[in-house]
């Protein structure tokens, strides 16, 4: 019987290790023919350590599961799917899973990701396969009609960079992932590189084959050690198959893969830190242009996307732009992997198509705060993201929706805070956060942050008057204005986006009336 005990890093942290063991002894003792695959995270993180047990019906789900538990689980006929406290039901029919659209995400959880024969069995290398025997261009067309823009944040579409870097003219060209996975709340790209490593690879070799690169490197985030160990082990076993290589799956075409460790710096998720890093420097951003697209890594045109935009790539070649296409709203085409973080019941991945509300997210997937206090706000889209408040929760969650109310969608993570949340302080935060993480080069970032700490700190202080108090809101609000559009990088303008957002919808906490005036 195989049993599946996931060995992602969220599993490893709640003790999925020992129950493996104690599932591999406790059968061994009963003499019961137990084969373990360790696979990824189905991402229902309140359910981990989750334990799935394969019968003619369907993978059968018992979680949390703690070592303790395992030889009740035993006894009550698990090999079986018997019934058990801790049993869910049939994996598919978990409403968490059914509701979902899982496209990119399709494989994570299911099958083992250091299994190639697994990862062809449920439609791995079909992309590749399609995309070898397309000319470059036509790839390139697939990618443009899919709709498909950078899930980093940037939200540019891939299309175009890719014909950018295609139709540049150099002696080398290069495809770089960004999996420097440095927001808070996001952990997308972590799943795919420990749950589904080859679908990455997958779509960078597409990426080579569509743009004329024949050299990729993955800049995987140092706090990520198992990611990067999975991902080196995939890497290795793609070589060895022929996948990666001299000649990819004997096409004649070369494509060469490598990995770097990060260096461990918030400021290296923007490309061109990012770039600075790979290149050996200290992560400091440059300014555009040139593109990077004309001249990136060591100055050739290069191909820069984040891990779930490579790897949703592999899909649109196996089952055509126009399949992808159908799923989102307006310009925001295809599903969207959105992380649940923060206070909240059921934390994990949920993948959607684009348009789902937050109030679906938040309170259907997520079933409200873990406090069972009410939500008082909802920070989208990263440290830098804005604080959305009620009134806009039932928004569709959207690029250009966003954008119109001063949010954005950023890398899909979602972060809740109750009612005992003190806006002001996470909007102090927000300054203090870009204060610890510029990289110095410019002045907006560099000493803003810091005056904005100062100024948030004295509007909310104590000592803070009705005389003082709306001089020092201006103030804020001037200084936002000035990183907003004289800083060089996103880091820089982005910052104001939850210190604006927390002083608009939350002016009570910064001892504001509900209007803002003080
Ligand atoms: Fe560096 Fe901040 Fe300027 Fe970006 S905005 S270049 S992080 S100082």
């Amino acid at each position: 019987v195989r049993v599946f005990v996931p060995a992602d890093s969220a599993a490893l942290a709640v003790g999925a290790d020992a129950v493996a063991a104690c599932l591999l002894a406790g059968a061994a003792r009963r003499a019961l023919d137990v084969q373990l695959v360790r696979n990824g995270s189905r991402a229902m993180m309140w359910l981990e350590p989750l334990v799935e047990v394969e019968t003619p019906q369907g993978r059968v789900a018992y979680g949390p599961v703690a070592p303790q538990d395992v030889e009740g689980l035993l006894d009550s006929g698990l090999l079986q799917g018997g019934a058990h406290a801790l049993r869910q039901g049939l994996t598919q029919e978990l409403p968490w899973i059914r509701k979902q659209e899982r496209l990119t995400f399709a494989r994570v959880g299911v099958t083992d990701p250091l299994c190639l024969a697994n990862y062809a069995a449920h439609g791995g290398l079909a992309g590749l396969r399609r995309a070898l025997a397309l000319e470059a261009p036509a790839i390139v067309q697939q990618v443009l009609d899919s709709g498909l823009r950078g899930r980093g944040g940037a939200a540019f579409p891939a299309g175009i960079k890719w014909r950018t870097v295609a139709t540049a003219q150099a002696p080398r060209k290069y495809v770089v992932c960004n999996a420097d996975e440095g927001d808070s709340g996001s952990f997308s790209d972590r799943l795919v590189l420990e749950g589904d490593p080859f679908m990455l690879i997958e779509g960078m070799l597409i990426a080579g084959l569509a743009t004329g690169a024949e050299h990729g490197l993955v800049y995987v985030r140092s706090e990520y050690p198992r990611a990067l160990a999975v991902f080196g082990e995939a890497l290795a076993l793609a070589r060895t198959a022929g996948i990666v290589g001299a000649d990819v799956l004997g096409s004649g075409r070369a494509f060469d893969l490598q990995l770097r460790k990060a260096a461990g710096a918030y400021v290296c998720g923007e490309e061109t830190a990012m770039l600075e890093s790979l290149e050996g420097r200290r992560g400091i951003v440059r300014a555009k242009p040139p593109l990077p697209a004309l001249q990136g890594l060591f100055g050739m045109p290069t191909v820069i996307h984040n891990v779930i935009t490579l790897a949703s790539v592999p899909l649109i070649l196996d089952k055509g732009a126009p399949f992808y296409r159908d799923y989102g709203v307006g310009r925001s085409r295809g599903t969207l992997p959105i992380q649940l973080a923060g206070n909240i019941r059921r934390g994990g991945l949920v993948e959607k198509a684009f348009g789902v509300s937050l109030r679906t997210l938040v309170e259907e997937f997520g079933g409200g705060t873990a406090s069972g206090r009410p939500v008082k706000a909802i920070q989208v889209g990263g440290p830098l993201g804005a604080y959305v408040p009620p009134a806009q929760w039932d928004l569709p969650l959207d690029y250009e929706a966003y954008a119109a109310v001063g949010a954005v969608v950023g890398h899909g993570g979602i972060v809740v805070h109750d009612d005992t949340a003190d806006m002001s302080r996470l909007a102090r935060y927000a300054m203090a956060f870009c204060a610890i993480e510029s990289c110095g080069k410019c002045t907006p970032c560099r000493i803003g942050s810091t005056r904005g700490v100062e100024v948030i700190e004295r509007i909310a202080g104590a000592q803070a008057s009705a005389q003082t108090r709306p001089q020092q809101v201006q103030l804020l609000r001037d200084l936002c204005d000035t990183m907003l559009h004289g800083s060089l990088c996103a880091m820089g303008s982005m910052t104001p986006l939850p210190v604006l957002s927390a002083l608009e919808h939350y002016p009570q906490d910064f001892g504001l009336a509900a209007d803002g005036r003080d």
